[in-house]
C-alpha cells in the first residue's frame, strides 16, 4: 500500500514561503461515517465517540495539539453529504467555513464510495478554502478491489490527497504534514474550480457582475460560490443576499432571470443541472484515476446481506432478534460474574462488621457505602457486556441498517426516520440521545423525538431492571429484560403517535439514509467504546451515586426511634437470659435444639420489627408512608416508594436505596446469630414477602417509564430552551408509568406470571 508517498514527493520541492508560523486551524469535514472522528482521535490522541450513526457529531468538537513548536487547533465538524441548506449539519458546517474561515479543511473521504464523497469535496473547493483530501478506508477499498491513484486525482482536482486508515491511525501523520505544507505555502493552494460548462458559466459570470456592486459583500463571500448557490436557489444564500447585499433586489432579480434561462435551456431545474454537472465532472475524474479489480466480490456480498437485513418485515424481526440475543448473552454471561462481585462485597461487609464496634460509623460504612455504592458496582459486568454488544453492532455497520429498517416503521407512528437514532442512543443514555436529536431540522420532529426518547431503556435503568429480573425470573431474566426493553419502544412509539395526532400535528419530513458497507469492527474500536462508557459508569458510581447514597442514607437513618431501640435491647437481654436458663435445664439435645431454634426465631422477628420501625421512623420512611396510598394500585409498598423517589436523582440510585433500606433492615448485633447479614440484595428481596413476580414486573415497568433523571431533564431544558418541556416530560411520564404499572399489576393477577 502506498500511503501518500507521492504526496511527499510533491511536497519535497521545497518552496520558500514560510511566513505563516502562528496558530493554525484545521477543520475536519466529510460524509457521515467516513471516519472523521477516528481521524480526529488519531490526530489529537483523544478518544471521542466513534459511531456508525449518521450525525452523531452535531456539535463541533475541538482538539488542540502542538507540532514542531506550533499550535494546531483541530475541529471535528458534523458529517454532511453536501453543502446545501437542507439539514442542520450542513448549515453548521457551512456557517463555520464562511464565518470562522479555517486555515485548512481536511476532507475525509470514504474511498469505497469515492464519487459520492468527492461531491462534498468539490463544494468545499468552491467555497475557496484550502483543502486536503484524506482518502480514508484505504484498507476497505483495497479489499473491494478499488485502486485509486491519489497523485493523479490530486493533479486533476488541484487538491493534495493522502491515503489513510483512520481506525488504525495509518497515514494520519502524512495527512497532517500535507495540511501544514498547504498552510505554509509549501504546496500551492489550488485556484482550480470546477467548470460548469459554457452555458452555466456564462450565467454565473453575469450573476457575479451584479454581486460585485457591493464592495463589502465581495470581501465577505466567495462570489463564484455565491453565484452558484443563487442558481441553485439555496434558501440560506437568498437569505444572506437579503440581509447583506446593498442591491439585494437587483441580485435576486438577476438570479431569477438566470434560473429561468437555465431551466428553459436544459429543460430541468437549475439545481438539478448544477448537481449533474458536478457529478459528471467527478465521474470523469474517477474514470481516470480509479481501477476496479473485478476479481473482488465484496460489494455483492454486502448487497446480498442487505437484501435480507433491509427487508421490510424480515428486517424488523432480525433487529428484534439480534437485540434479544444480545440481552440473552449478556445475562447468561454477566450474571455469574456479577454474583462473584456481590460475594466479594459481602465479604468486605463481614470484615467491617467484625472489625468495627457497633455504632453510626459501622452502619454508615456497611449501609451507605457497601450496600449503596457496592450495589451499583455489582452490575458493572452486565453493563460492560451490554455496551460491548451494542458497540459491536454499531461498528459492523448494522445500526445504520436498523435505522433504515425502522424508518418506514417510525413513519407509521408519525416519527421521523432519523428519530430512531436519538432513541437508540437513549438505550445507552438519554442525555446524548436527546442531544443527538439536533439532527432533526424540523422543530416539531425534534420536540417529539426528545419527548419520547427518555422512555427507552438506558444504562442506568439497566442495573435496576437487571437486578429485579434476575432475582425474580431466574433463567428467564434475559427474555424478561428484553420484553421491558421492547415495551420501552412500544410505549414511546404509541405516545409519539398520540402527540402527533394532537399537539404536534403534521407530517414527518423525509430523509435519505446512507448505508455504510459492512465492516469487521476493529478490536481497538470496540474496546475504546466500551472503555469510555464503562469508565463513565464507574465514575458516576464513585461520585454522584456515592453522594446520593450518603444523603439518602442520612434521611433513612435519622431520626432514630431511641425508645424502641432501648426497648429492643432490653427485651433481647431478657429473652437471652430466659433462653440460657431454659437451655441449661433442658434434658436432652433434642429439646435444646428446639429451644435454640425458637430463640433464634423470636430474635429474628424482633429484629425485623425493629428494623421496620427504624425505617418508618426516619424522614424518608415517613415520606414513603405518606405517599404509600398513591402507589398501592401498582402493588408497591412504602419501601419501594422510597427507592422510587430517590430514583428521581438517577436511576441507579434505586438500587443503592434498596440496598440501604435492606441494609438498615439487617442487624449487626454481635450478640445475635447473624441470619441474613451476608445475604445479597437479591436474596433479601426474594425472601421479603412483600415482593412477588407480579409487583416486581409492575415495578420494572414503572422504573422504565417514570420521570427521567435530573441530568436528562436538564439537557431537555438546555436543548429546547423552555422549562415547560422538562416539566411536561416529567409529568406525563409519571402518569404513564403509574397507569402502565397499575394495568400490569391488576391484570397479572389473571395471567400466569411467576419465576
Ligand atoms: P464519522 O462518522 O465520520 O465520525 O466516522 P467514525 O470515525 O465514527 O467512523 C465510522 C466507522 O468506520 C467506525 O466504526 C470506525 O472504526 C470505522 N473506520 C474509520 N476509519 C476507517 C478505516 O480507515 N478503515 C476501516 N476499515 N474502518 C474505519
Ligand atoms: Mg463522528
Amino acid at each position: 500500500m502506498r500511503l501518500s508517498s507521492d504526496n511527499k514527493a510533491r511536497t519535497n520541492t521545497k518552496l520558500p514561503a514560510l511566513e505563516n508560523k502562528g496558530k493554525i486551524r484545521i477543520a475536519l469535514a466529510g460524509n457521515p461515517n467516513s471516519g472523521k472522528t477516528s481521524i480526529f482521535n488519531a490526530l489529537t490522541g483523544e478518544s471521542q465517540h466513534v459511531g456508525n450513526y449518521p450525525g452523531v457529531t452535531v456539535e463541533k468538537k475541538v482538539g488542540k495539539i502542538e507540532r514542531d513548536g506550533r499550535f494546531i487547533e483541530i475541529i471535528d465538524l458534523p458529517g454532511t453529504y453536501s453543502l446545501t441548506a437542507f439539514s442542520i449539519e450542513e448549515i453548521v458546517t457551512r456557517d463555520f467555513v464562511l464565518r470562522e474561515k479555517p486555515d485548512i479543511i481536511i476532507d475525509i473521504i470514504d474511498s469505497t464510495n469515492l464519487e459520492r464523497n468527492l461531491y462534498l469535496c468539490l463544494q468545499f473547493q468552491e467555497l475557496g478554502v484550502p483543502i486536503v483530501g484524506a482518502l480514508n478506508m484505504t484498507d476497505e477499498a483495497i479489499r473491494n478491489g478499488i485502486l485509486i491513484d491519489e497523485y493523479q486525482l490530486g493533479i486533476i482536482l488541484g487538491i493534495p490527497f493522502v491515503k489513510t486508515i483512520g481506525s488504525r491511525g495509518k497515514g494520519v501523520d502524512e495527512l497532517l504534514q500535507a495540511a501544514l505544507n498547504l498552510a505554509d505555502g509549501v504546496i500551492e493552494p489550488s485556484t482550480r474550480k470546477l467548470n460548469y460548462g459554457l452555458e452555466l458559466e456564462s450565467q454565473i459570470s453575469s450573476l457575479i457582475s451584479v454581486l460585485r456592486t457591493d464592495q463589502e459583500f465581495v470581501s465577505r463571500y466567495p462570489l463564484h460560490w455565491m453565484a452558484i448557490k443563487l442558481l441553485e436557489n439555496d434558501t440560506d444564500a437568498v437569505d444572506r443576499i437579503k440581509r447583506r447585499h446593498q442591491n439585494s433586489q437587483a441580485v435576486l432579480d438577476a438570479a431569477e432571470k438566470s434560473r429561468l434561462w437555465v431551466s428553459r435551456h436544459f429543460g430541468e431545474d437549475p439545481e438539478v443541472v448544477v448537481s449533474e454537472q458536478r457529478y459528471a465532472y467527478i465521474h470523469g475524474a474517477c474514470k481516470e484515476v480509479v481501477k476496479i479489480d473485478s476479481s473482488s466480490s465484496r460489494i455483492d456480498y454486502t448487497e446480498s446481506i442487505d437484501r435480507i437485513i433491509l427487508n421490510k418485515y424480515l428486517g424488523l424481526i432480525i433487529f428484534l432478534g439480534i437485540m434479544f440475543l444480545i440481552y440473552h448473552i449478556t445475562f447468561s454471561v454477566g450474571n455469574p460474574i456479577s454474583g462473584m462481585i456481590d460475594y466479594f462485597f459481602s465479604l468486605v461487609n463481614d470484615l467491617i462488621t467484625h472489625s468495627l464496634s457497633e455504632g453510626i460509623l459501622r452502619d454508615f460504612l456497611t449501609e451507605a457505602i457497601i450496600s449503596g455504592v457496592g450495589g451499583v458496582l455489582v452490575f458493572f459486568p452486565i453493563v460492560i457486556l451490554l455496551f460491548l454488544g451494542l458497540s459491536f453492532l454499531e461498528d459492523t455497520g448494522y445500526m445504520a441498517r436498523a435505522a433504515f429498517v425502522m424508518d418506514k416503521f417510525m413513519h407509521i407512528f408519525g416519527l421521523h426516520g432519523r428519530s430512531f437514532i436519538p432513541m437508540m442512543i437513549s438505550t445507552g443514555c438519554a442525555v446524548p440521545g436527546v442531544m443527538s436529536a439536533r439532527t432533526l431540522v424540523n422543530p416539531k420532529d425534534r420536540v417529539l423525538t426528545i419527548l419520547v426518547s427518555p422512555l427507552m431503556m438506558c444504562g442506568a435503568k439497566t442495573p435496576v431492571i437487571a437486578m429485579l429480573a434476575s432475582a425474580f425470573f431466574a433463567h428467564r431474566a434475559g427474555i424478561v429484560f428484553w420484553s421491558i426493553w421492547f415495551l420501552g419502544w412500544v410505549v414511546a412509539l404509541i405516545i409519539a403517535k398520540i402527540f402527533r395526532l394532537t399537539y404536534y400535528r403534521g407530517e414527518a419530513s423525509p430523509f435519505v439514509m446512507e448505508l455504510p458497507p459492512y465492516r469487521v469492527p476493529t478490536l481497538r474500536g470496540v474496546l475504546t467504546h466500551v472503555w469510555e462508557k464503562s469508565w463513565t459508569y464507574v465514575k458516576k458510581a464513585g461520585t454522584f451515586i456515592l453522594a446520593a447514597s450518603i444523603v439518602i442514607w442520612f434521611f433513612l437513618y435519622f431520626p432514630r426511634p431511641q425508645k424502641q431501640i432501648d426497648d429492643y435491647h432490653r427485651r433481647v437481654m431478657s429473652l437471652k437470659q430466659t433462653y440460657e436458663v431454659q437451655a441449661s435445664h433442658s434434658k436432652n439435645s433434642e429439646e435444646r435444639t428446639r429451644l435454640r431454634l425458637d430463640y433464634q426465631h423470636q430474635l429474628t422477628e424482633m429484629e425485623n420489627k425493629l428494623a421496620t420501625e427504624k425505617l418508618r421512623h426516619s424522614y424518608g420512611g415517613r415520606l414513603g408512608n405518606f405517599i404509600e396510598p398513591v402507589f398501592k394500585p401498582c402493588g408497591f409498598d412504602w419501601r419501594m416508594d422510597i427507592a422510587l423517589i430517590a430514583g428521581f436523582a438517577a436511576k441507579e440510585v434505586i438500587i443503592s436505596t434498596m440496598g440501604i433500606v435492606y441494609g438498615i433492615g439487617t442487624m449487626h448485633d454481635d450478640e445475635i446469630p447473624d441470619l441474613h447479614g451476608t445475604a445479597t440484595l437479591k436474596e433479601k428481596l426474594r425472601n421479603d414477602p412483600m415482593y412477588n413476580a407480579r409487583n416486581v414486573l409492575a415495578l420494572m415497568i414503572f422504573i422504565l417509564l417514570y420521570v427521567p433523571c435530573i441530568a436528562t431533564l436538564a439537557v431537555v431544558k438546555k436543548e429546547l430552551g423552555k422549562w415547560k418541556y422538562p416539566i411536561f416530560l416529567a409529568g406525563y411520564t409519571l402518569v404513564i408509568a403509574w397507569l402502565m404499572a397499575t394495568l400490569i399489576y391488576q391484570f397479572s393477577a389473571i395471567l400466569p406470571i411467576g419465576g
